[in-house]
Order: structure tokens, then sequence, then C-alpha cells
């Protein structure tokens, strides 16, 4: 299958199967905003709780929160955002030097419109007295010719901006020949636009309603919490802060489904170290995090690191664990070395010491940071993207299986009665009673068997489990298994272990180690 159409078909399935859902869909949607529908939103707890586990639950050393959404605005005025992530800016290659992309443009009209001004200064002293500004500047052929040209410019400029097309803002810039004043040069990078904040109001009333932010990242929130939880819980550097929850951007190109959306998740932990020891800590975390994803067993050649060569003002190590999304091979995770950057400007907006005695050296200093961050949804979509196969069978036909693994998969367990009577759906509904204590199970009792198989594959069920008429004898059960198709005659008790031996985030966990 070509990509593009096995594309298609991923958000097609997560639709149909009741994973994800365009948000306000009777209302056409909103762009890059999406919902979690009654499957989706088991399969994005699971892999958060397979994150928070492996994170959290498995360090001594590392503890989670969960700050707010809002914070205070200086925060962002700290952090950078307020100031870097406002503009389309682009970079000149041979410079290095960053220009608001808007600005060249109008920069350049500006020159034309001193032509226009020159050409009236000239007029004036021709005609001197008789000199009728507003009729020269509305009939005279080079100043109307001038005047078009900034029209003309000034309008691709505004539409493309208003259509956030900064491709076409950078090929105006590039076809208008605009050279970096500093350099002369002409090699420009592509336009970014950084203005990604959402702002709000805090207060009921205009006159004294706060700016806010809705975070972009909740990395900032374990920041400005560093020493609260380093005091309150006697952490010993080094130790981490993990921490779930939304993030918001507003996305110049917002894209390819619930990769690039404009109110996601992230999951971050930030690992406070002692200076010095970051590339250590960096090394670790690369190979820490590149684990996790392999226990997954998602396939090894679909993971690489790309290591940045430009780096963030912030950071002084930086890589990206990149998956192969159908669309190739892009960011997942990224793995930041940040220094004391964040610590430090907190400190001086805030003007309180965020500092850490070490009892050891008998020093105080402000810890460096290593960052593993990880967006939720970009996760769910590689996760379910990869899932998602066409089998081709013995018997010449097809079918949809959603391979989960099996500790994220929705619903563990599918119990079917062969046929609606004879006692057997009592029995089926009454294995879902007990098996309901310890997982996500479903009864379905809906159609052939056989269809219900090829249901619950596509659904991603790791097991179906078929009550028959042998049940009422031997109280044994038909328990089939979504990869392998493989059926085996179990007893009822035994469902349970054989079940919680494959969906048990244990099993899974360990092969890490
Ligand atoms: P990209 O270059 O793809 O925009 P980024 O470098 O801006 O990502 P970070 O700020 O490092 O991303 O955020 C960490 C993680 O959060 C990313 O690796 C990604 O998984 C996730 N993420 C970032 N932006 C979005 C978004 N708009 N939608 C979904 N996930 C996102």
């Amino acid at each position: 299958m070509a990509n593009e159409d096995q594309f298609k078909k991923v958000i097609s399935h997560a639709k149909e199967y009741g994973y994800v859902f365009q948000s306000s869909e009777i209302y056409d949607g909103l762009s890059a905003v999406y919902d979690y529908a009654q499957n989706g939103a088991e399969l994005k707890k699971n892999i958060r709780d397979y994150w928070w586990k492996a994170m959290v639950q498995m360090h001594d050393n590392i503890v989670g929160i969960d700050a707010s959404i809002f914070m205070h605005p200086t925060t962002w005025k700290a952090s950078g955002h307020v100031d870097a992530f406002n503009d389309p800016l682009i970079d000149n290659k041979d410079s290095k030097k960053r220009y608001r992309a808007d600005v060249l443009v109008e920069d350049y009209c500006a020159k034309i419109e001193s032509k226009i001004e020159k050409e009236i200064k000239k007029a004036q002293k021709r005609f001197g007295d008789a000199f009728n500004k507003d009729e020269f500047v509305s009939t005279n052929p080079r100043v109307l010719g001038y005047q078009e040209q900034i029209n003309t410019i000034l309008k691709r400029l505004g539409q493309s901006l208003e259509k956030e097309d900064l491709a076409d803002v950078r090929a105006l810039i590039e076809g208008l020949e605009i050279a970096c004043p500093l350099s002369g040069s002409r090699e420009w990078t592509e336009v970014k636009q950084f203005n990604l904040m959402f702002g709000t109001k805090l207060g009921a009333s205009a006159e004294h309603a706060m700016d806010l932010y809705l975070r972009p990242e909740t990395a900032q929130g374990i920041f400005v919490n560093f020493l609260n939880v380093q005091k309150t819980g006697r952490m010993k550097i080094p130790f981490g802060i993990a921490q779930t929850g939304k993030a918001f951007r507003n996305e110049i190109v917002a894209r390819q489904f619930i990769f690039r959306m404009r109110e996601f998740e992230q999951m971050e932990m930030q690992f406070f170290i002692k200076p010095g020891t970051q590339m250590d800590w960096f090394k670790h975390w690369k190979e820490e995090r590149m684990k996790w994803h392999l226990s997954l067993g998602m396939g090894e050649d679909n993971y690489r690191f790309h290591d940045h060569e430009k780096l963030a003002h912030y950071a002084d190590a930086a890589t990206d664990i990149e998956f192969k999304f159908p669309f190739g091979f892009k960011e997942l995770e990224g793995i930041h070395s940040r220094t004391d950057f964040d610590l430090k400007q907190h400190e001086e907006f805030s003007g309180k010491k965020l500092q850490y005695f070490d009892h050891e050296d008998n020093a105080s200093y402000t810890p460096y940071v290593l960052e593993t961050s990880i967006g939720l949804d970009r996760m769910f979509l590689a996760v379910f993207a990869n899932s998602l196969v066409e089998e081709e069978l013995d018997n010449n036909t097809t079918r949809t299986v959603l391979k989960l693994p099996a500790v994220l998969a929705p619903t563990k367990a599918a119990i079917l009665p062969l046929v609606k009577k004879d006692g057997l759906p009592e029995i089926a509904q009454q294995i879902v009673d007990d098996l309901k204590w310890d997982f996500n199970v479903t009864y379905d009792e809906k159609d052939a068997v056989g269809r219900r198989y090829r249901r619950q594959d596509a659904n991603g069920t790791p097991f179906c489990i078929t009550v028959d008429h042998d049940t009422l004898e031997d109280n044994t059960v038909t328990i089939r298994h979504r990869d392998t198709m493989e059926q085996k005659r179990v007893k009822i008790e035994d469902l349970r272990d054989i079940i919680k031996a494959e969906v048990d985030v244990k099993h899974w966990l360990k092969k890490m180690q």
C-alpha cells in the first residue's frame, strides 16, 4: 500500500472504530483539533500509564506532579516564549541573522515608497507653484507603477500571512530578491511563525483583567515548582520531576492528523543534575528512552536518532527520537540538555533563589537540566499507524487487524457466546463480570462468530473468548489470539492468568532491562 493510501486508511480506521474524531464535526470541525473517542481515550490512557510507570514508578528518584495549564504570565517572559515566539521569522544563512519576514517585505516596500517621494520632489521643482500633488500622484505613470507594485506586494504578503502560507512569504522575499541588510546575502531559510501562544484573560472586569497564556509546554510548570518538590520530597540531585498534561500551540502548519495539533498532550520529565555531568546524563536518557520505545516491539528499524546541529538558545545538546510515520521519519520525542537556562531565568524574573545545596560538595549551585519530552498524541499516532495491517490469509482472503501492543490495547478480551441461547449468554456474561475487575473486557453476541472475530481484530482486541456447548459440560472455553489466530481450549478459571501474562505492564517493561 502506498504510504499516502496507508495514512488515509489510518485516519478512516481511527474514525470507524471509535478511536479519533474530528472536534466539533457537526459544525464541520475545527482545524487541527481532535477528540479521542471511546477506544481512543483508553489507548491514550494506556500509553500515558505505560510512560508514567516507566518514568515515575520504576525510578526511586523521579516523582510526578500535575501543574496547572494557567501560569503567572511572567513565566513566559522568563522562559523566552513571549519575546521569541511571536512573529514569522526568517534566518539569513550567511549572516545567521534573524528577521521578521513581514518586516523585510515592508522595508522593501518602504524603499519603493521613497522612490515615489523622489518623483514628487522632482516634479515639485519642475512645476513650482503650479504643482498639484494629488493630481500628480494619481496620474503620473511612474508613480502609479510604483504604487501598484507596493499594493501587489502587500496584498500578497497579507494573504499569505492570513492563509498561514509561510512558503509563499519566503517565495515573495526571494522573488523580490531581498538581501540581508547586514551581509547582502540572499540565502534565506524557511519562514517560521513563532507566534505560538494562545492568549486569554483572567478576571471578570475588562479593566482589571490580566493577560494570560495557555501553556505552550508543560516544562515550565516543573521549573517553577523545582524547589517546592525538592524540599518537600527531600530529593537529592540527581532527581527528576515528571508530568503529563495539555499544551497549546497556535501552530502555523497544522496538518497530518494528530501529528501536529493545536491542543495536545505532552509527557515530560526534567532531570536535575550537577553542572558538568550533562553529557553523561544526555547519553543515559537517550539510551533509556530508546529502550522504552523498543520495549513495545514496534520494530527497531522504525526508530532513529536525529542529533541537532542548530541548538535552541537554552540547549547545549539535543536529539530527536524519530519514528517512521506513514509520511516518513519525523520527530516523536525530544531529549534536550537545557543547561541551567530556565532555572536561572526564573531566578532573575522572580527574584527568588532556585538553588540546590549539595551536602557532598558543601556548596550551592543552580542545577542543570536534562529533559525528555514526548507528545502523547504523536505516540498514539505512531502506535496506531504501525499496528494497522492488512493481512493475506491462506484461503485467499484478507483481514484488517490492529496489532496494538497488548499492554496498550483498549479492550483486552471480548467474550462471545457461540449462540444466543441454551444458557451460553449467561455464562459469557458471568465471565465478563469476573474479568472486569482486572481488565477492560467486552461482551459481543451479534453476528456469526467469524464476523465477531474480524470485528475484534480490527478493533485491536488481543483475545476472543468463545463460550460454546462444551462449556456447559466441562467449564472450558476457546481462547483465540488476535495476531496468530491460534485457538486453544482452556479452563474458565485460568483465563485471568492467561490474559494477565500478555497484557501486564511488567511483562512489557521488563524488556527494557
Ligand atoms: P516540531 O519540530 O515537530 O514542531 P517541537 O520541536 O516544537 O516539535 P518540542 O517543543 O520539543 O517539539 O515538544 C516536545 C514534543 O511534543 C515533540 O517531540 C512532539 O512529540 C510533541 N509536540 C510538539 N508540538 C506538537 C503539536 N503541535 N502537536 C502534537 N504534538 C506536539
